[in-house]
């Protein structure tokens, strides 16, 4: 199984009906072993009791029989005529030679124990109705054949035999036979009876019959509350999948009901892919009207979907605006095209509104393991397609549009990538793998060396020097640009420190200060502090910061620019023309140096429309008494131009690429008698 929700199903599915199966199975059984046993005890007990009276007479007259015989006084055989009872009379081999009534013993006979008697006493079961027999040393009544003989019309008089006048009590006569063994002169049988009246059998039938009937209420009640639990579990389940906003379906729904389909369906033939669509404008819908309005436009969506779908497709709302969506495709593109014509028609939904949504979708027929091998319809795992296709549809960023895009192995590489990188970071620098490049900075007049740019390289094991493009990113998402821009600060301080001690001919050299960092309230200081340990002179350290570092905060930004400079650092203004900010920003901060971004100086924006912008951009930062640095430039007529506009400082590739500490070390170049600090 590959999901929690699947367990939890499973779980809710099995719980309350398994537990009433259960019990009522237990207690049937229980209860039948009761009631039988319980009948067979009372029953037994009843007839042992009074067969055990019948004995004594029969002993009785066994014993007259003896005497009889002894005194050779045939007057006291006649006494057991008297007795009105039927006997036997056998010899050793059990042939009958006297006897009073007709011999009516069946096959089946028995020891038993009586109360009061220590000797088992050997019982025939009466051949016609020996509704009592011995069975396991006990007398016991065979219900089921007596009941069947009392509600029979069989033996009508003889159920109702004896009316005792007096207490007008009609009896049931159940004979047994009881032999009594004497000795050498074989043995005297007695018929003992088992007599009860018809009122004793009512109760008897009576209480046998309540006690089933109450069995009968409990297992009822058992089964009732089986039922009970079984119509819960049924509407917990469907609690359990449903959508609270939608009333449709929700992400458990997807996860569970999506796998199983899947796991049956999904084959070359039937292909199907997951969409993740997300109704992009719902929470600003929702801050402009109200939630409910928007949780309305929710469930608009979800029916529109809904009406939409084929069979064995799904959708479900999986929380805030998203949706997870399984549709069946024949090829990328015309799945493309339905989902478009699909996102088209929730776009009109609403034709006051311009709503715009956004769908990333993971070909599920196509799915891979962490080793890259296809997927096993067994093992797809929604989970995980919802995850990637989520990383889909978040690599269309932010912008205000609708548009789809599939999850592709670029994207599981990049991710892969992400991790590598975030659990070396650490590692990476305290084994010093981070490398400082030096790109020099040139005099477009004189060719001279005036500056150069820190720029960072990592040395990765295994695969050599990487570009910050690869990992800068990563860094300022997870925060650990600010240890970077550290380390960068300290290595170019200390690098400085060597060459100025060497009495080289140091230049200025401007070190990239993220974003994320310069919004620290305390940035001068830790920058302050952290060239003095090395004890670098400030003038020879510049910072930069992008244009999209300026960010709304100009109060905090002026703090922070104003005690770099108070400390004697420059600042400048990394790619000047790239953002939207940077003329604001340029009227209200006292920055030092303009950094042309390098897309001026790159293909359409190069022609006489482009040089006019960079002339009259060097014009407006000369004005405000900054330095101008041209970066990327690559042509020597762009050279020309720039020294002609009145450009102070050249960094592109037409003067060097970023090079090692030892390669800028030589262009350095001999120690010149001027101070290399450039002229505002
Ligand atoms: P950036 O600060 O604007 O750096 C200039 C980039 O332009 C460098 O790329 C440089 O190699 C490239 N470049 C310079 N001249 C030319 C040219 O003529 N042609 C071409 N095609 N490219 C040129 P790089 O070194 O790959 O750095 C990219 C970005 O990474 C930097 O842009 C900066 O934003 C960031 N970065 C680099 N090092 C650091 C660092 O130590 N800290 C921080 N926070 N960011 C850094
Ligand atoms: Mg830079
Ligand atoms: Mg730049």
């Amino acid at each position: 199984m590959s999901n929690k929700s699947e367990k939890k199903y499973r779980k809710i599915k099995k719980s309350h009906i398994w537990n009433s199966i259960v019990e009522f199975i237990l207690f049937s059984i229980v209860s039948a072993f009761v009631v039988e046993y319980g009948l067979y005890l009372f029953g037994s007990y009843i007839i042992d009791t009074k067969i055990a009276a019948e004995y004594e007479k029969i002993h009785y007259m066994s014993k007259l029989y003896e005497r009889s015989l002894a005194e050779e006084d045939e007057n006291i055989f006649f006494l057991l005529l008297d007795e009105g009872r039927d006997f036997l009379i056998t010899d050793q081999n059990g042939n009958i030679v006297r006897s009073n009534g007709v011999d009516t013993r069946g096959a089946e006979s028995g020891s038993v124990h009586l109360p009061g008697q220590d000797a088992p006493v050997l019982v025939y079961r009466d051949g016609k109705r020996g509704f009592i027999h011995p069975a396991k040393g006990r007398l016991t009544l065979d219900y089921p054949a007596f009941f069947r003989w009392m509600s029979s019309d069989e033996d009508l008089e003889e159920k109702e035999t004896e009316d005792i006048a007096d207490r007008n009590i009609r009896l049931i006569n159940l004979p047994v036979w009881i032999s009594i063994d004497l000795g050498q002169e074989g043995a005297f049988v007695g018929k003992a009876v088992f007599s009860t009246d018809k009122r004793d059998v009512t109760m008897f039938t009576t209480l046998v019959i309540s006690l089933i009937a109450l069995l009968g209420i409990i297992l009822c009640t058992i089964l009732f509350a089986g039922i009970r639990n079984f119509v819960r579990q049924k509407r917990m389940v469907s609690l359990f999948f449903t959508d609270v906003v939608t009333d449709g379906h929700n992400h458990t729904w997807l996860l569970v009901k999506g796998e199983r389909m899947l796991r049956k369906k999904c084959s070359a033939k039937n292909r199907f892919a997951l969409i993740n669509l997300q109704f992009v404008n719902y929470s600003t819908f929702c801050i402009c009207h109200s939630v409910k309005d928007g949780e309305k436009v929710l469930c608009t969506i979800y029916r529109q979907i809904n009406g939409l779908l084929k069979r064995d497709e799904m959708v479900a709302h999986l929380g805030s605006g998203e949706f997870g969506i399984i549709l069946k495709y024949m090829d990328d593109a015309s799945l493309r095209t339905r989902l478009g014509g699909l996102i088209g028609e929730l776009e009109a939904l609403d034709t006051a509104h311009k709503f715009y949504f956004r769908a990333g979708v993971v070909m599920i027929d196509r799915l891979t393991d962490k080793n890259g091998n296809p997927v096993q319809r067994k093992e797809i795992d929604l989970d995980t397609a919802g995850n990637n296709a989520v990383a889909a549809r978040l690599s269309l960023g932010s912008g205000e549009e609708s548009g789809i895009a599939f999850f592709d192995d670029k994207m599981v590489k990049e991710q892969q990538w992400i991790d590598q990188v975030q659990e070396r970071q650490q590692t990476a620098l305290e084994k010093e793998e981070f490398v400082v490049y030096y790109q020099p900075k040139y005099d477009p007049k004189t060719d001279t060396l005036r500056g150069a740019e820190a720029l960072i390289r990592w040395n990765y094991p295994n695969l050599g020097l990487i570009s910050p493009g690869r990992f800068i990113p990563i860094f300022e998402r997870n925060g650990f640009i600010t240890e970077i821009d550290h380390y960068m600060i300290r290595h170019v301080a200390a690098d400085q420190k060597t060459w100025l001690d060497q009495g080289k001919n140091c230049v200025p050299v401007s070190v990239n200060v993220s974003r994320a960092h310069f919004i620290e309230s305390d940035l001068a200081e830790q920058i302050r502090d952290m060239v003095d340990e090395i004890g670098t002179p400030h003038e020879y350290i510049e910072i930069e910061l992008t244009e999209s570092a300026f960010f709304d905060d100009k109060k905090a930004m002026l703090h922070t620019i104003s005690k770099l400079k108070e400390y004697g650092f420059a600042v400048s203004m990394d790619d000047f023309g790239s953002g939207y900010s940077s003329l604001n920003s340029l009227k209200d901060l006292p920055l030092d140096v303009l950094k042309l971004d390098a897309e001026f100086f790159r293909g359409e924006n190069a022609g006489r429309r482009g040089e006019i912008v960079v002339a009259e951009a060097i014009r407006l930062g000369k004005k405000l008494n900054m330095r101008i640095v041209a970066e990327g430039v690559e042509v020597r007529d762009q050279v020309d131009f720039l020294a002609d506009e009145g450009c102070d400082m050249i960094q592109g590739f037409i003067f060097a690429k970023p090079m090692p500490k030892d390669d800028f070390e030589k262009r350095m170049g001999a120690p010149a008698p001027q101070p290399a600090v450039p002229e505002a």
